[in-house]
């Protein structure tokens, strides 16, 4: 029985909740995820099964048809299902986002209308903010939207869309002047657009195109795509919120809450590679005895257990912060830096354990090695988690003098 990564005060209903994900990682996600992985292939039957047990409602609230848990048992999820793929965790991961954004800033009619299909996982999210020439710097976003009597007109280029492809339901930043003169600083000129479109590539919606998968070194399985919109008509009810200017606000409380998603991703991700190379030590011999038997071995997989521990630990704290009411941007910004830091790390030492082998296809650590990286840059780069935690400590300790 696995010890790292426990989680002490659980419910009975999380435990239960985490034992039903669990098993399914083990049975329907383990064995297939390489060999998916290689051919670049959508998970659909994963994606079935994490649907019956109603995975993409999980914290959409109960009277939406959720199963309204908190951030924490969904990080914890997370965690199991990354540790099975790392892909598979993002294909809930911008529904997850999108679902709470609506959550926290539609308006009730935008409730109404996608809460109950997303969390019957019938309307898939995805989100999206940077463009070809800024993923950072958000404020520099220049998509924007122009009002035509009920409706906007939205025009240029998106980046990066996690589920671009397979999603029905994309909140966009965009750029919206229209009752913010100039000179108003460009955070509180942006508005998120929720724009229904078809899944699949090509015009998926009049103006609107998903020109194709882009190819990447990791994170297979799950697309990502640019979006291309050239004078999509969206009506004016389809401003998160119902109003303009509150873009930038909105998409960075959802990226919040992704934070400690990714950060989930990253416990998840380091505690299969160490799995596998506490595995791996026990049988490959060298020196005739095991390759665990040596310290320099076993002081690597000590190195490796104890970043398991502190990240898992991290990312617990985060997620019980936020789901407390409490703000949780510096906590959230720590645990996702750390986690992705460690992950990576983690996942190169179990790549050293296997030696030659590490570098063959036929080992499940050679796929952890090109996910690991995908971690570092999603939901902010370290340099961005580290303005972020730096700004934050700069409030909380400020020098009175
Ligand atoms: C597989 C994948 C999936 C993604 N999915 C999504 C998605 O679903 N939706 C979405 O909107 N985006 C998505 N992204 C985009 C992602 O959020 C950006 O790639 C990320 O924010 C970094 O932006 P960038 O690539 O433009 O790098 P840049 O912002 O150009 O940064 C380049 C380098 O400069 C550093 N840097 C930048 N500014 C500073 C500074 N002020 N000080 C110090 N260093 C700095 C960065 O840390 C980085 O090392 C995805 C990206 C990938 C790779």
């Amino acid at each position: 029985m696995a010890r790292l990564a426990q989680t002490h005060g659980l419910t009975d209903v999380q435990k239960e909740i985490l034992a039903t994900v669990r098993d399914f990682v083990d049975k329907e996600i383990i064995p297939v995820a390489t060999e998916l992985e290689h051919r670049d292939e959508y998970p659909q039957a994963i994606v079935d099964g994490l649907r019956e047990l109603g995975l993409f409602g999980l914290m959409i609230p109960e009277e939406y048809g959720g199963l309204g848990e908190s951030l924490l048992t969904y990080a914890l999820c997370v965690e199991e299902i990354a540790r099975g793929w790392m892909s598979v965790s993002g294909i809930i991961n911008t529904h997850f986002i999108v679902a709470y954004m609506l959550k926290q800033h539609g308006t009730q009619e935008q409730k109404d209308h996608f809460l109950p299909r997303m969390a019957a996982g019938d309307v898939r999210g995805a989100f999206s903010m940077s463009e070809p020439a800024l993923g950072s710097d958000v404020s520099a976003i220049t998509s924007k939207a122009v009002r035509d009597g009920d409706e906007y007109v939205l025009t240029g280029q998106k980046m990066w869309l996690t589920n671009g492809g397979t999603s029905s339901l994309v909140a966009v930043l965009v750029r919206s002047d229209e009752g913010h003169p100039e000179g108003t600083a460009p955070h509180r000129s942006m508005t998120t657009f929720l724009v229904e479109k078809e899944p699949g590539f090509g015009e998926v919606r009049p103006g609107l195109t998903i020109p194709g998968k882009i190819d990447k070194m990791g994170y297979k399985g799950v697309d990502t795509t640019e979006l291309i919109m050239d004078g999509v008509r969206i009506p004016a009810d389809r401003m998160l919120g119902g109003t303009t200017g509150r873009g930038f606000y909105q998409m960075m409380d959802g990226v919040e809450v992704g934070r400690v998603n990714v950060a989930a991703r990253g416990c998840g991700v380091a505690q299969r590679a160490f799995e596998l190379g506490v595995r791996y030590a026990q049988q490959r011999h060298t020196f005739g005895k095991p390759i665990a038997q040596h310290q320099a071995i076993q002081f690597k997989l000590a190195e490796m257990a104890t970043k398991v521990e502190a990240a898992h630990a991290m990312m617990v704290n985060a997620a019980r912060k936020k789901d407390s009411g409490e703000r949780n941007d510096l906590e959230a910004g720590m645990a996702k830096y750390l986690a992705s830091e460690y992950c990576k790390e983690v996942v190169e030492d179990a790549f050293r354990i296997h030696g030659g082998y590490g570098f063959s296809k036929e080992y499940e650590i050679e796929r952890l090695y090109r996910e690991a990286p995908m971690l570092l840059i999603g939901e902010g780069t370290a340099e961005i988690q580290k303005m972020i935690i730096g700004r934050r400590l700069l409030e909380d300790y400020r020098f009175q003098g």
